[in-house]
């Protein structure tokens, strides 16, 4: 079922509530691949009913970022999620989320400021206030849909690790559910944004998996400076291949790590032509 008014949203979640029932959420921008309907397998085997969010959230791209092009293809979207058995798929307009004239700014719209030590580094670093409007949209849904459990990837384990945070700090009665990254069989993790890539551009990417599968696998033979493992990356790295970040950090609170443990995540970005793209690996075996 399309909903695209929250109120319909909310009458429909109400009606569960009064039943007893429990209610998955999983907060997407569209474009659904496989990736996404691991998190929405998740959900609708764990709750009794599933709402899924399509939204591409203003508030979340930074000026010059690909808001206006970002692919929208809610049909294909709306058959994927009736197919795998979701409820609600809930397709909000900007002005039903923000309301008249797109306020967006934070001097006329009430923010979630995630703490400046999670947001200084990684992506944060390159897409300033990004998670802000991360944080404040996914609390916009959590009010709006209530639900007990809330279904997000580790492609974006960032903004995973800050909406734990959050959840913890604001004491958020949802329980956030993570869900291991789907990779094609070459190793890409699937995105979005890979559509913005030719044939060529997706050999290319293979970079960010190799680069990150190597360091996990020189890990595993005992190598734990990350100096060390660092040095792996560059022959992997070609002329078409812009590095934005290759770092080691803690997988609860992101401090920077110097020597690899268990506990470490392998975080990668990197720019193709104009297309960034991102991953990461958990050094647990
Ligand atoms: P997005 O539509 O890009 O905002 O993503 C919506 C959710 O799907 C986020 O929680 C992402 O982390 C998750 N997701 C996107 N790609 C993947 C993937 N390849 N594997 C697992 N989760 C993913």
């Amino acid at each position: 079922m399309l909903v695209h008014t929250i109120s319909e949203v909310r009458e429909k979640v109400r009606e569960w509530k009064k039943q007893g029932l429990t209610v998955g959420l999983v907060p997407t921008m569209g474009a659904l691949h496989a990736g996404h309907k691991s998190l929405i397998d998740k959900s609708v085997e764990k709750c009794d009913k599933t709402v899924v969010s399509v939204f591409v959230n203003p508030i979340q791209f930074c000026p010059g970022e690909d808001l206006d092009k970002y692919p929208r293809t809610l049909d294909a979207d709306e058959k994927l999620c009736n197919e795998a058995g979701v409820d609600i798929v809930f397709a909000p307009s900007p002005k039903e989320m923000y309301g008249e004239g797109h306020i967006m700014s934070n001097d006329f719209l009430t923010y979630v400021i995630p703490p400046f030590f999670y947001v200084n580094k990684l992506c944060g670093k390159s897409r300033v206030g990004h998670f802000d409007g991360v944080c404040t949209v996914v609390n916009k849904l959590f009010n709006i849909v209530q639900p007990d459990f809330a279904f997000f990837g580790e492609k974006d384990r960032q903004q995973l690790i800050i909406l734990k945070k959050m959840v913890n700090d604001l004491n958020i009665p949802i329980e956030i559910i993570s869900c291991p990254i789907v990779r094609e069989e070459s190793g890409l993790a699937l995105s979005s944004r890979n559509k913005y890539l030719s044939e060529e551009d997706k050999k290319d990417a293979l970079a960010l998996s190799k680069i990150l599968f190597n360091i996990k696998a020189c890990y595993n033979k005992g190598v734990t400076d990350c100096n060390a493992l660092t040095e792996t990356a560059y022959s992997y790295l070609n002329q078409k291949h812009s590095l934005e970040y290759l770092e080691f950090r803690d997988e609860n609170d992101l401090e920077e790590k110097k020597t690899a443990d268990d506990g470490t995540i392998v975080f990668i970005a990197l720019k193709i032509g104009e297309v960034r793209l991102i991953d990461n690996i958990s050094l647990r075996a």
